[in-house]
């Protein structure tokens, strides 16, 4: 049996993450015991939420204890099986976190297909991402044909998928990314109707340009200056689904906006519907969101990018760079090798 590695949390992050944050430990797999399977992971998938587990300020989820492997979704196969319902060579959908290895007993553990797509997909457009800009953008969001809907972090996995989305729902799709080559690739490639680039320091008049009858959904994934050019843009009973806030992730005070009692007043006067929401908040919508996004993805509607970085080792500069950007699509860390893609 191969060493293992894994990458356990050193010590917690004030303000953004460094090196010394993480640790890369070798270990022994065990076999599995009885109802146990071993897993060996292909692909390492690396989400921004990951940050919030890194801190243990009071959140949703409990926090990555120190010294603990960091916590993940994970595409793997089973090198071992004591479980009936599990066979050597079944490729599984697992929380088995930053490791080659794992154990598991099977539960929380979901078979992926591999004839249906690549299977790096149970980790992307497919997966949690995938079903976070469905239900996120059609529970809350709500577009309607002719609607204007605003996503940033565009190019990314949540808010590729929110634009294309939109646009299959007859609405307008303004995407806002980091940059001239995604802005295109926001346009180009997965056809949104325009996209700004949020370092632009004309952005708040340039959003204004592109959205001449104000916008109608918001779907929040970044907070700071774009949420501050979107706001007051906002259409009465306009809706703003508070998905992410990554330009926050790293703050190491809470800052009250100077203009409060502003919002306030237009969440009023406007009727405006801001409501928070976790993926999970939605799980009942599962089997609708695969039927769905499944048939957008071979019908060739919603398409996707992948940013691979190579290596477990790799990982926490991949998560560095994730949080500002250098990310390309959807990231993950290929950790070992999937049999269908060189
Ligand atoms: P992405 O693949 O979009 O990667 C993160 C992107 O955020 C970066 O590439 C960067 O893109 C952008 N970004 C970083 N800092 C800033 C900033 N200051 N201003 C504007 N954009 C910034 O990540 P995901 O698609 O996985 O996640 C998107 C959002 O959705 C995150 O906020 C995440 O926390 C949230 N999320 C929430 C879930 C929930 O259940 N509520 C579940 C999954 C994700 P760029 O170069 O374009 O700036």
């Amino acid at each position: 049996m191969a060493q293992g590695k894994r990458v356990v949390l050193a010590s917690r992050p004030v303000g953004e993450p460094k090196p010394s944050d993480f640790r890369i430990e070798e270990f022994a797999p065990a076999s599995p015991g009885e109802g146990q399977v071993l897993l060996r992971t292909i692909w390492l998938s690396l989400d921004p939420y990951m940050r919030g587990r890194m801190s243990d300020a009071p959140s949703y989820a409990a926090p990555v204890p120190i010294g603990g492997v960091m916590e993940g979704g994970a595409v793997s196969e089973v090198i071992a099986s004591n479980n009936p319902a599990f066979a050597k060579g079944d490729i599984v959908q697992a929380r088995t976190g930053w490791q080659t290895h794992a154990l598991s007993d099977g539960k929380g553990l979901v078979k992926v297909d591999p004839k249906l797509a690549p299977i790096s997909t149970a980790v992307g457009v497919l997966g949690m991402p995938g079903m976070t800009a469905y239900v996120g953008l059609l529970e809350i969001g709500k577009p309607q044909a002719g609607e204007t809907v605003v996503v940033a972090a565009a190019s990314g996995a949540v808010g590729s998928a929110v634009g294309q989305i939109a646009r299959i729902k007859g609405a307008r799709a303004i995407g806002i990314a980091g940059g001239k080559d995604k802005c295109d690739y926001v346009k180009r490639e997965l056809g949104f109707d325009d996209c700004l680039d949020h370092r632009d320091p004309e952005l708040a008049a340039k959003l204004k340009g592109a959205c001449p009858k104000g916008i109608d959904v918001y779907f929040e994934n970044v907070g700071g200056a774009v949420f501050d050019a979107v706001f007051p843009l906002l259409n009465p009973f306009a809706r703003v689904p508070v998905c992410g806030l990554i330009a926050h992730y790293n703050d190491t005070e809470a800052k009250p906006p100077p203009w409060a009692g502003v919002l306030m007043r237009n969440v009023l006067t406007k009727r405006l519907t801001i409501r928070g929401f976790i993926v999970s908040d939605f799980a009942a919508r599962h089997a609708d969101f695969l039927r769905d996004m499944s048939s957008w993805v071979r019908e060739g509607k919603v398409k996707y990018r992948e940013f691979v970085t190579e290596g477990l080792e790799n990982a926490p500069s991949a998560f560095m760079g994730l949080l500002k950007g250098a990310n390309f699509g959807k990231q993950l860390v290929r950790v070992g090798p999937d049999k269908d893609k060189s």
